[in-house]
């Protein structure tokens, strides 16, 4: 480990440091040790190597007479950000600190953390939002935990398929994933793993009687619901991990929910990307979280991604949330008033798991109660309400006993640490009250020590002063020297004074370092009580947690729907009518410019071919459809003037815009092996939107695939929004019945100036033509190249005529043509051309 040079044996430290390291090695295999030394933490060897590398630091040498091995290491208070740059670059970190005061011998460390990206828990590495540990296994069919341990929210899914597993797991965006060794033992599998999810794998156990002591251990049970063994060992591989993450505290887990993945909305990870939900494509542009987002806590935040990640399927579920969204739109001041309450309140879900594993600040709880004031008055906010909110009141319990032991306990701003005293109040704790009397008396004869002596003496500036090296002292200037008592001991001599002590008050000093040592000892002891008898109110604590991020959300959604002019959707099976359809997104940055759009779906229209020139606006069109679908299923308004929406079971997108390369596939295979899983997927329930299918390939091919796609979502009746630049695919509207024809309105400017004005318009029928050049010409290409370009097109669109007339009189059946209908053909045939 150490790859030191020299034979002798290693230094005490270096023992101590290669026997911790094998003791987090044996935890956490893959973890790097920090090693508190001094004002530094340290790592040696192969470790000081890769760390250097990774931080880019200066790696020195640790040597003593005959041992010298690599040293890199960091100053203790830079420990924060360097472990978010480790933890980023996929390393965990174990930090082991001093424990004791530094002496002659060996001091005795410990490892107080252990931090994986799945499983840090303090805000300063997560930021606010949910961060999920997701743990992997197979057997009968495919087993998916996630767990949540800045929360304690954990959850769990079976599935038959692998692609189901895959869509559901990109939804929650785990940070770090468990495989069970079935799967990570599959070299082909886990390839294709990692190029779907670039996150960190790490090791843990997968044994089943293992993962069941785990789940006795930490929820007391093995829920029913727990049906497959696989369920089992991903559950307990989760909790496992966590638990040695967590150094054995996991109290803020206290139950397992199974969810049925097909209760949602599928919502595959391609559709998650283009509809921008959480992450934009262009690095300045919005997401529609970021549009959403009037939730005014940490929480809510979660909650409202949670609800865009997971879009209800139930009727019921979704007019419950659209109920509560509608009532707090017409109660503006409601709204108002709950948002400003909201504002003060702290991230109450983070708190309560704090409480629960015993971990919280001074400060934290503090925040705590603040908060919890906050309850009573947002439940009295909703008295008199039914439905969804109706239960965010009930769960809205104040604790009021809570609030007042911590009050009583604590002062108004307690510092951070709790060791360092300082955090209850006066007058809480008798003997605490006895300790800081002394104290203060003794101080208070420090005050009078100075004028006393001063008129003792004559010095009219001697002065008592402390400091860290000497403690208390007299300081006498220069000028007085000669008058110092014969009583007094000198202790140091600066250029201009010196300074002295005397017996008295040495005697004083170690009196009153005593009594502050005693009320931190005992500050800390009254802390630690009173943060354990806050831990049994954790499920209370959590449940109201929980309220009132549901609250947020719903008064986020109808403040984002009164102040966009948003409607409520009706649910009706079967079809879609939006009338003056807005992008969320696109219509935020545009403002009043944004043109709406009208969009009709249903049994007589289930395919919308979009054709029009590049920049019209057919993307967005097509995603503001697929968005106002979303929003009606998380139970929020649409924009839009009025809307109907079926349940969708599925928004399946494949969006050429996001032509990056994954995992060195090329373009083409990507699109193709997504559009794959699309066609696979598609049902007469859901919602598809392809943008300008077979663009990566040549133009025949591209055009023979998007035809046959087009055709087969068409058989399987999904509702499909197809926009392209295959002008060839509106002659299907003959074919197929309920293929609609549109077109994005736009027009050539005055001739010869070559310029395009787009209106952003939805019409009926077809494009008359694809504009391609124009729009190159207005992106600035130069003069002679769109003027050649022109010039091919109008060769290629001859050929192009020339061969579909080869083919029609190829396809002629001579022997039934009548005089009349070859008469009619000819004519067409001479229009056409
Ligand atoms: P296409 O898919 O046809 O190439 P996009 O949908 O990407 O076009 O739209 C191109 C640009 O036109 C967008 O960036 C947006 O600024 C603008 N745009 C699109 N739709 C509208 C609209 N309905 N109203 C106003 N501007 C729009």
């Amino acid at each position: 480990v150490l790859k030191g040079t020299g034979s002798g044996a290693l230094p005490p430290m270096l023992e101590q440091y290669v026997r911790m390291r094998d003791e987090v090695a044996a935890q956490l295999p893959h973890a790097l040790l920090l090693f508190q030394v001094g004002d530094f933490y340290e790592t040696f060897g192969e470790d000081a190597e890769r760390t250097a590398r990774l931080l880019g630091l200066a790696l020195t040498h640790k040597s003593s007479r005959d041992f010298s091995t690599p040293m890199a290491g960091i100053p203790l208070r830079a420990l924060d950000g360097h472990v978010e740059r480790l933890l980023s670059a996929g390393v965990c970190v174990a930090v082991a600190d001093q424990v004791e005061e530094p002496g002659s011998g060996l001091v005795e460390r410990k490892v107080t953390q252990l931090l994986t990206p799945g499983t840090v828990t303090e805000e300063r590495h997560l930021g606010a939002d949910e961060n999920y540990l997701a743990a992997v296994a197979t057997g009968d069919g495919y087993a998916l935990a996630l767990l949540d341990v800045s929360t304690g929210e954990f959850r769990c899914a079976a599935f038959h398929t692998r692609l189901a597993l895959y869509d559901e797991l990109s939804r929650w965006r785990a940070r770090e994933v468990l495989l069970a060794p079935e799967l990570s033992g599959n070299a082909a599998l886990l390839a294709d793993f990692q190029a779907r999810f670039p996150v960190m794998l790490s090791p843990a156990t997968f044994d089943e009687d293992a993962a069941h002591s785990e789940l006795l251990t930490v929820l007391g049970e093995v829920s029913p619901e727990l049906a497959s063994a696989a369920l089992r060992r991903a559950c307990g591989a989760v909790l496992g991990y966590a638990r040695v993450t967590q150094q054995g505290r996991l109290d803020m887990v206290r139950r397992v929910v199974r969810f049925e993945p097909g209760a949602h909305m599928r919502l595959p990870d391609a559709a998650v990307r283009a509809l921008e939900l959480f992450t934009a494509q262009s690095p300045q542009g919005r997401t529609l979280t970021d549009t959403l987002g009037h939730t005014r806590t940490a929480g809510g935040r979660r909650r409202l991604r949670a609800w865009l990640r997971a879009p209800l399927l139930d009727e019921l579920s979704i007019r419950a949330r659209l109920d509560s969204v509608e009532a707090l739109t017409r109660a503006p001041d409601l709204r108002g008033a709950a948002r400003s309450l909201l504002y003060r309140a702290h991230d109450l879900e983070r708190l309560a798991a704090r409480v629960a594993t015993r971990r919280a600040t001074p400060r934290e709880v503090a925040s705590l109660a603040r908060t919890l004031d906050l309850l009573p008055e947002a439940a009295g906010l909703l008295d008199g309400q039914g439905g969804l909110l109706g239960s965010v009141r009930t769960r809205l319990t104040g604790l009021p006993d809570v609030v007042t032991r911590i009050r009583a306990a604590l002062v108004d701003e307690p510092p951070i640490r709790a060791g360092d005293g300082g955090l209850i109040r006066d007058g809480f704790h008798a003997e605490l009250d006895a300790l800081r009397g002394e104290a203060i008396g003794h101080r208070a004869w420090l005050a009078e020590l100075e004028v006393s002596e001063r008129a003792r003496t004559g010095i009219p500036s001697l002065k008592v002063g402390f400091n860290g090296v000497f403690g208390y002292y007299l300081e006498v200037t220069g000028a007085h020297l000669g008058k110092v008592p014969a009583d007094y001991r000198q202790i140091a001599t600066l250029k201009d004074r010196a300074r002295f002590t005397r017996p008295d008050l040495r005697e004083r000093e170690r009196e009153i370092a005593r009594l502050d040592a005693a009320s931190e000892r005992l500050e800390l002891e009254v802390f630690t009580g009173l943060r354990d008898s806050l831990a049994e109110h954790a499920e209370a604590l959590s449940e109201a947690a929980g309220a009132l991020s549901e609250l947020d959300v719903l008064a986020a959604l109808a403040e984002m729907a009164a102040l966009g002019g948003w409607v409520r959707p009706a649910t009706t099976p079967g079809h879609t009518h939006l009338t003056q359809a807005r992008h969320p997104v696109v219509e935020g940055s545009l403002g009043g410019r944004f043109v709406p759009n009208d969009a009709r779906l249903g049994e007589d229209r289930r395919t919308l071919l979009l054709t029009g020139p590049n920049m019209a606006g057919k993307s967005t069109y097509l995603r503001t459809v697929a968005l106002c679908a979303l929003l009606h299923q998380i139970g929020s308004f649409v924009p839009a003037d009025r809307a109907e929406l079926p349940v969708y079971d599925a928004i399946h997108t494949r969006i050429g815009a996001s032509d990056d390369l994954a995992g060195g596939r090329s373009t083409f295979m990507v699109e193709m092996s997504e559009l794959a899983a699309i066609l696979h997927g598609a049902t007469p329930r859901s919602l598809v939107i392809l943008d300008e299918i077979g663009r990566g390939t040549s133009t025949l091919d591209g055009l023979a695939i998007a035809q046959a796609a087009l055709e087969h979502l068409h058989a399987a009746g999904a509702h499909t929004l197809f926009a392209t630049h295959y002008f060839e695919l509106t002659r299907l509207e003959t074919d197929l019945p309920g293929l609609i024809n549109l077109h994005v309105a736009a027009e050539e400017d005055a001739a010869g100036s070559g310029g395009l004005t787009f209106y952003h318009q939805v019409v009926p029928g077809a494009a008359r033509q694809s504009y391609g050049v124009e729009v190159a010409r207005l992106a600035g290409l130069p003069g002679a190249v769109t003027t050649r370009a022109a010039r091919l097109l109008g060769a290629l669109s001859v050929q192009g005529d020339d061969t579909r007339l080869r083919r029609e009189l190829a396809t002629l059946d001579l022997g039934r043509l009548t005089p009349m209908q070859a008469l009619e053909t000819l004519h067409r045939w001479q229009r056409e051309l």
